[in-house]
């Protein structure tokens, strides 16, 4: 019995009603949200997608790709936040 840490769920393991709204209609796989379905149609069947659902991956893809890009270079600005600020410390406390 294991019990799933994904935002996902599968059919078989328990999706409630408000998970079927967001459901694959190829695999039956359930999503929280529906742009993670589209995006899920669009690299796990993308011969099977409808122009419109085409268009609506294209557009989820850069979405997400932007929310990515912002992330990274957040986390970067962390890291040289941090880094810098041990360096002072060690500087401070050593020198
Ligand atoms: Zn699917």
């Amino acid at each position: 019995m294991t019990e799933t840490t994904h935002a996902t769920t599968d059919r078989e393991t328990g999706a409630t009603d408000a998970t079927d709204a967001h459901t694959c209609r190829v695999c039956g796989r359930a999503f929280p949200e529906s742009h993670l379905l589209v995006l899920h149609r669009g690299v796990r069947h993308p011969n099977r997608l409808t122009e419109t659902e085409r268009d609506e991956y294209r557009e989820a893809y850069r979405t997400e790709e932007r929310e990515i890009r912002s992330f990274r270079l957040r986390a970067l600005a962390v890291l040289v936040v941090l880094y810098f600020g041990f360096l002072f410390l060690y500087v401070g406390f050593a020198g």
